[in-house]
């Protein structure tokens, strides 16, 4: 059985280390020293000014858009996990969709401008699979318009751009550490932002609001995250440059294998990414057909890839739904193939073959 994902496992005792430690103090939760340390080694590790550590990737992204204070319509994209437009929803805001670019999949910075209206407040766009959106046009047209920028970059930890890591853009980034996560603290995420006011926003809505034991400072909400899951993340982040290494490796592997003999192709990286961090290792097919026949062959031999993202979030029905013809033809044919910390090459080896095997009479 292989799957599309597994999450990365640090040996036990390094993780138990940790956990002893919050047995002596008997401080679980409520921005402890594990959580403290943690935010430290992920703002060096990056190179970043500020990070809070919260519960999740989509809570991350429902403080952003509290936190800015956001109101009316939101430019987003279809091509994103779920998260992304249910956060927008859920903060009583309305998505907006604008296609994608069909080489980077990312959002298309040359339709963004037709879609904004006198309502238009943000644009939240995703890092897809880890490849940086055209993070200089957006910031251009947010600057004529005056909008604020999210960036979901649930996907980009470790990605850079003009060698900065790519939390540096927006004026407020995410990162979610759940388990299926390139880096993760089994439920986790964060919030990121150069500005100090935003970040003392944040830190208050992450706390109910607390300033103080008897101050509130607006609605607030608990987004804070444990000592425990802070432990998963200290104990991770040795690991991480491995990480990072052996996925590039894999995916260089795929590359070999599969492009010289399929006709298939892969995201375009953006032009400006200094470092990619093979997240994800998507494969666009010519047909849906061709898609299928893949599935089917692969789930046979009890391996499941994953059709993400599939469908396109225009179709929730909870949105309005809007004129994007490339998300919808991209979602129709775009794969993940298994990509983890543990897979083997062999795996590698016979996930090709069957793909290989059941595209060859077509
Ligand atoms: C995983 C993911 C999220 C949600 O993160 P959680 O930590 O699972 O809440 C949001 N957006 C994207 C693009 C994701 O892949």
């Amino acid at each position: 059985m292989i799957n599309v994902t597994e999450p990365f496992l640090p040996p036990k005792e390094e993780y138990i280390s940790f956990v002893n430690e919050i047995w002596n103090r008997n401080w679980l939760t409520n921005n402890g020293p594990l959580v403290n340390e943690l935010e430290l080694q992920l703002k060096d590790y990056l190179n970043l000014d500020h990070l809070l550590f919260v519960t999740n990737g989509t809570i991350a992204l429902q403080l952003g858009i509290k936190a800015l204070g956001l109101q009316g319509e939101i430019i987003t994209t279809p091509f994103s996990y779920v998260a992304t437009t249910s956060s927008i929803v859920w903060e009583n805001c309305k998505p907006v969709f604008v296609d994608i670019d069909k080489d980077t999949l990312n959002l298309d910075p040359f339709l963004i401008e037709n879609a904004i209206t006198e309502n238009t407040s943000a644009i939240l766009a995703t890092h897809v699979y880890g490849n940086p959106c055209d993070v200089e046009a957006i910031e251009a047209i947010s600057r004529k318009h005056n909008l604020k920028v999210i960036y979901d970059g649930a996907h980009s930890f470790g990605s850079e751009y003009n060698k900065k890591s790519i939390f540096e853009w927006g004026d407020i980034s995410t990162c979610s550490f759940h388990a299926t996560k390139l880096f993760h603290t089994i439920e986790g995420g964060s919030v990121i932002t150069k500005d100090p006011a935003v970040l003392k926003k944040l830190s208050f809505l992450r706390n109910f609001g607390h300033n103080g034991p008897t101050i509130f400072e607006g609605v607030g909400i608990n987004g804070k995250n444990s000592e425990f899951h802070a432990a998963m993340g200290l104990t991770n982040i040795k690991y991480i440059d491995q990480i990072l290494q052996k996925r590039k490796v894999d995916s260089e592997y795929y590359d070999h294998l599969l492009l010289e003999k399929l006709k298939v192709r892969r995201p375009k990286i953006t032009e400006g990414t200094t470092v990619y961090n093979h997240s994800y290792y998507p494969i666009i097919f010519e047909s849906e057909e061709l898609l299928l026949r893949a599935v089917d062959e692969l789930e046979k031999n009890r391996i499941t890839p994953r059709r993400y993202f599939y469908p396109s979030l225009t179709e929730l029905n909870y949105v309005e739904k809007r004129e994007t013809p490339i998300t919808d033809d991209i979602s129709k044919r775009v794969l993940c193939l298994p990509l983890y910390y543990s897979i083997t090459k062999a795996e590698i080896d016979m996930i090709v073959r069957f793909i290989l095997r059941s595209q060859k009479y077509f």
